[in-house]
């Protein structure tokens, strides 16, 4: 079996000073708001190349953060991409703000700065930019034209650690960079958390006051937040994680080279996006096919696991049918044709050449 993901094999290298770590926090007995925590942000910062960083207890909480330190709430618009994960939404509607959708890139996956200018009115507040599959493609035109619309720009960087463009990192295109350390993405913790990056010292302060029941002073509340802390032993694992960050992103690089290179010419197959400048960090590697039910269900079937990031539209989904075009969209088409092939550190080139191996078997076989 070729798993899709192996988190237990992924930290095992870093088995003894893991340990190590919990036994320091362990007897420290500083668990929230520690000194784990403030060193985690400094060096998440510095990793990052912006000026601050607040941990935070997941992703969607750092996007919902981001977005109210904005001061963003009701009849306010923000624009998001209609394919994305569902918490770039949920972040939206909790501010009871309104989410405005804008159609992907049929090739690429992301939006363009052309699609969110179509889409930008009087009411807009915000604009979330998603770093899709780790993708920062585009991010520039994206921020140039917020920039010139006044509209504040912040990038859900959860699939996006380290990924980068014209040398500048995720974190630093809006006024807030948003990321997550769910145990699969790039940087993964050891449960949930989450970070705001920025080089704004008004809008981080505010993220510090709000995630902490709105207090920078015990017992003393000036705004209404909430209780959304990154615990210090995540903290303390993440240190540990991200010093290996670099070296996972670069083997993601090389199985999407690998990739790229055995699944090129094979017709009925489109390959992934690949950026300009190789900063690409392949959170995802994403192939798309008219013929995916059955492509997934042979590769499963010759042991090579795959999923489907994501499988709907975001407005499809129940609770934001309201915000549904009518017709087929681009982001339905994409929906229906997308298949992540195993990605990750874990895997070894033959793995990697196995799952190719099996996929030209399958479209030799429709052919
Ligand atoms: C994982 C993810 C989130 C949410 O992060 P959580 O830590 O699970 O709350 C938000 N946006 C995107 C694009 C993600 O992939």
């Amino acid at each position: 079996m070729i798993p899709f993901l192996d988190l237990a094999s992924l930290v095992a290298t870093d088995r003894d000073e893991l340990i190590q770590t919990f036994t320091r926090v362990f007897d420290s007995g500083r668990f929230v708001m520690g000194p784990e925590l403030e060193a985690f942000e400094q060096e998440f910062a510095a990793y990052c190349g912006t000026k601050y960083a607040a941990g935070v207890g997941n992703g969607l909480d750092a996007l919902y953060l981001a977005l109210v330190a904005l001061g963003i709430g009701h009849g306010d618009e923000v624009i998001v991409p209609a394919h994305t994960f569902v918490a770039t939404w949920l972040a939206i509607t909790r501010c009871g703000a309104t989410p405005i959708a804008v159609e992907p890139d049929a090739y690429s996956c992301l939006v363009n700065a052309q699609a969110v200018a179509k889409k930008l009115s009087s009411r807009t507040r915000a604009v979330v930019a998603v770093h899709l599959y780790g993708s920062v493609t585009g991010i520039d035109d994206i921020k140039a034209l917020c920039h010139q619309h006044g509209v504040p720009l912040i990038e859900d960087a959860a699939q996006a650690h380290g990924a980068a463009s014209g040398g500048v990192r995720a974190g630093n295109f809006g006024i807030a960079g948003c990321f997550s350390f769910y145990p699969s993405k790039n940087l993964g913790a050891f449960g949930d958390g989450g970070a705001i990056v920025s080089n704004d010292l008004a809008l981080i302060d505010s993220v510090r006051k709000l995630r902490n029941y709105g207090s920078k002073v015990r017992y003393q509340h000036e705004v209404e937040g909430i209780n959304s802390r990154l615990d210090d032993i995540q903290a303390a694992f993440l240190r540990v994680r991200l010093r290996r960050l670099d070296a996972e992103n670069r083997r993601r690089q090389a199985i999407a080279r690998l990739y790229l290179a055995h699944l090129a010419n094979i017709v009925g197959l489109q390959l992934p996006a690949v950026g300009d400048d190789g900063s690409h960090v392949w959170h995802l590697f994403v192939v798309q096919t008219p013929f995916r039910d059955a492509l997934q269900k042979y590769l499963l079937a010759h042991g090579c696991e795959t999923l489907i990031h994501y499988p709907s539209p975001v407005y499809r989904f129940a609770p934001f049918r309201m915000f549904s075009p009518p017709g087929e969209s681009v982001s339905d088409r994409l929906a229906a044709q997308v298949l992540s092939l195993p990605m990750g550190a874990h895997l070894r080139d033959a793995d990697v050449e196995t799952v190719c191996r099996y996929i030209a078997a399958f479209f030799k076989e429709i052919a």
